[in-house]
């Protein structure tokens, strides 16, 4: 049984979305089908669900949203009608729209919540109807009925445990399950969505719940590629690579899938492939929880801008005990995460996206002067990340050789090395402006 998923360029349009049907009937085993809101149907289109955050905008201001209501309404009217389908279909969802609106409670929050997740519920409708049409047995199901509970961190949810036991009854169903996703339940029985992209986590959830053999999930491209294919166009499609290096790769803006969803199916050992919904002859890239790999193989490098590096200089700082452990608490009661923590034997450092650090930078910095009494404390901004990930590189000798060696002969600046602690990662900072030269040389070193 495999639990399939399409993003939302999969289902922008009624041409994609009998793409979906035609990919779902070509496989008798492709049993439960989530499906995005729909997303861009060209390069400056707007996804719905966007529409539907500036419609809910506009309705928490009071003003008059009867434009930004009819501008969603035409995008389902247009499927419908394309699709074929009764006009009491996008009537329904018209009545939808406004009910969730005229029902709106107190609670900012929770009301976005519900107007976003009508994106993919009303999809779903449209889409299981379109099934039907077509002579397939298929029926849509709410993301709440079947027990899809989520904790109650509006725009943010995340699944509670006992969702996969209630959700596992989906396998036994008789027809294709057309499930929404993006949204579940909270036990109060209030609408809550997962953060931004989270059909993909929708998905995940589902495979691990009916324990599928695997999960699918379509987008848009053929693979994902070993290198980001805007600044190496002849990248190598990756056809199969291990969780883990999924994971240290998403780390640094690898961005095909959502970072949690992985997390159900890694622990349901749920084998995920990546296809492309408008060439599903492509064999995608498999992730799974183990492969045979080389020694020497690169599985791909992810790199991504925004990062900066607190410095802190403190002669001594090695006998100092506690000082790390201080030095990350005032981060924590800043609220703010960080990603490595690269250190010498009187210095230490602080990676994090710069975003995190926004306006907290000055009492930061001021913190850590008064807190920890440092010799010296420097913030560099406009740096990036590469990561080269590989699980051969556990075992490989020279693989670091290899990689600084290209970057010095493309004369690209190393800020700083660290050498994840599973062993099959290397981060590279270098400067944003160097980020492209240094992909390319890593690129060349380790793929040519
Ligand atoms: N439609 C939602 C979004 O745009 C969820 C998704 O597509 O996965 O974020």
């Amino acid at each position: 049984m495999k639990v399939v998923k399409f993003g939302g360029s999969s289902v922008a349009n009624a041409e994609q979305i009998s793409k979906v049907i035609d990919v779902v009937a070509a496989d008798a085993d492709r049993r439960i089908v989530v499906v995005s809101a729909p997303g861009k149907r060209h390069g400056d289109d707007t996804k719905v669900t966007d529409l539907l955050i500036g419609l809910a905008n506009v309705v928490l201001e009071n003003g008059d949203y009867e434009a930004a209501l009819q501008a969603v309404v035409a995008r389902y009217a247009e499927i419908q009608q394309e699709l074929g389908l009764p006009a009491d279909i996008a009537v329904a969802i018209e009545a939808d729209l406004r009910g969730r609106i005229e029902d709106r409670g107190t609670h900012i929050l929770h009301f976005m919540d519900t107007m976003k997740a009508s994106g993919e519920d009303n999809n779903a409708k449209i889409i299981a109807e379109a099934f039907c049409k077509q002579g397939h047995a298929a029926r849509y199901v709410n993301p709440g009925e079947a027990g899809m509970l989520l904790s109650d961190e509006f725009g943010n949810a995340e699944v509670l445990p006992e969702s996969f036991e209630k959700l596992a009854a989906l396998k036994d169903a008789s027809e294709i399950i057309i499930f929404p996703g993006f949204f579940g339940s909270t036990k109060a029985g209030e609408v809550a969505t997962f953060p931004r992209g989270g059909s993909d986590i929708t998905g995940a959830i589902l495979a691990a719940a009916v324990k599928a053999d695997v999960y699918e999930n379509f987008t848009d491209v053929d693979s994902v590629y070993a290198m980001d294919p805007r600044i190496v166009p002849d990248a190598p499609a990756i056809e199969l690579m291990t969780y883990r290096e999924m994971r240290e790769l998403a780390y640094a803006g690898f961005g095909v899938f959502h970072d949690e969803a992985i997390i159900p199916a890694v622990h349901a050992e749920i084998p995920i492939c990546i296809k492309n919904t408008n060439r599903p002859e492509a064999p995608g890239t498999m992730i799974v929880p183990e492969r045979i790999y080389e020694q020497t193989e690169v599985a791909g490098i992810s790199s991504a801008d925004g990062f900066c590096a607190i410095y802190i200089d403190k002669y001594m700082m090695n006998r100092e005990i506690g000082f790390g452990r201080r030095l990350l608490q005032i981060l924590e009661e800043e609220e703010i995460s960080f990603e490595h923590t690269p250190s010498g034997i009187d210095n230490m450092s602080v990676i994090l996206e710069s975003s995190e650090l926004g306006d907290k930078e000055d009492t930061v910095v001021e913190r850590i002067s008064k807190e920890l009494g440092p010799d010296d404390i420097a913030v560099e901004h406009g740096l990036a990340l590469l990561m080269v990930v590989g699980e051969g590189m556990h075992y490989a000798v020279g693989m670091a050789a290899r990689a600084t060696q290209a970057l010095s002969e493309a004369g690209v600046n190393i800020e700083m090395i660290n050498q994840g602690a599973s062993e099959i990662s290397m981060m590279f900072a270098v400067k944003e402006t160097d980020r492209k030269r240094a992909v390319n040389a890593l690129g060349h070193a380790f793929f040519s």
